[in-house]
């Protein structure tokens, strides 16, 4: 495939985790992938990975809360890959607690990252999809979107994706765009891990007695979620627009 015929997918948070599962499951796909993470350094193995793979790759570093930077992270992707078609908005963060011990600031921070980056990152690349009557976004929700004891912001925030999402879908599908999200449970990844540390668990115990409480008896590992990332970012997805997939190893209530 010739680099002006390749597609080019930006996957935010991809440093590590699901992130950069999907990058790499994107790169195998035959994406061109920028690896967008907080710190430019930290891409580095996912990138190496896609190139050691034959593919093409950059790490850029950038806070996906921060208007100006998001600018100048697609910028630089256009000119260094080639026009981005295909984003994945997944960089994420947790700051857990019950409501009346939440603190502003942490409120602020999880709607900062992931709502106000995946409007920051959607706005900037849209031009670009629009421009080639081509696009697929895959916004990131979790299970915690149907409610989840010391997640106020992070389950709000998650719900907000779900809406966000369905909103592209209508405002952009005239262009050739579609907007899905992916819903996962419980994913093994550094996320989970500080979950199982905050209330005292080793992770090896806590992934047990989540898996549990799973009907296909595992938790889930970041290449779960790649492969409905895939999917939904493939040019066979075509009609699949405005949905959300929960990826959890079985139905949720
Ligand atoms: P993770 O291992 O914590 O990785 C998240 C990545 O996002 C980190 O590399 C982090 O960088 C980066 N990031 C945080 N804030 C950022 C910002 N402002 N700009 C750019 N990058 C930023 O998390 P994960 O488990 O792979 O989760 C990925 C996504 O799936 C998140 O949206 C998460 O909410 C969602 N999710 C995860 C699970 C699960 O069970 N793991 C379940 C449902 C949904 P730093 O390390 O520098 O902070």
């Amino acid at each position: 495939m010739s680099t002006t015929d390749q597609r080019v997918a930006v996957v935010t948070g991809a440093a590590r985790g699901i992130g950069a599962a999907t990058a790499v499951r994107l790169a195998a796909e035959g994406r061109a992938v920028a690896v967008i993470d907080l710190d430019e350094a930290a891409c580095k193995d996912t990138v190496e990975k896609i190139t050691a793979a034959g593919g093409r790759a950059i790490a850029v570093g950038a806070d996906v809360s921060d208007e100006a930077q998001v600018e100048a992270a697609v910028a630089r992707i256009a000119e260094e890959l080639g026009a981005p078609t295909i984003l994945v908005n997944n960089a994420g963060v947790l700051r857990d607690n019950l409501l009346f011990k939440m603190s502003v600031s942490d409120w602020d921070t999880v709607m900062n990252v992931h709502l106000r980056g995946s409007f920051l990152m959607t706005k900037a690349v849209q031009k670009h999809m629009v421009d080639a009557g081509f696009g697929r976004v895959v916004n990131l929700s979790s299970s915690s979107a149907l409610g989840n004891r010391g997640q106020v912001n992070y389950s709000a925030a998650k719900a907000g994706l779900q809406g966000f999402t369905k909103t592209l879908a209508k405002e952009l599908g005239k262009f050739g765009i579609t907007a899905n999200s992916v819903a996962p449970g419980f994913i093994a990844t550094e996320m989970t891990k500080t979950t199982a540390e905050r209330v005292g668990m080793g992770f090896e115990d806590f992934k047990a007695a989540a898996a549990t409480q799973i009907p296909v008896q595992r938790v889930g590992e970041p290449e779960d979620i790649a492969n409905a990332i895939a999917f939904f970012t493939g040019d066979a997805a075509g009609f699949v627009s405005g949905q959300v997939l929960y990826v959890a190893g079985g139905p949720l209530d």
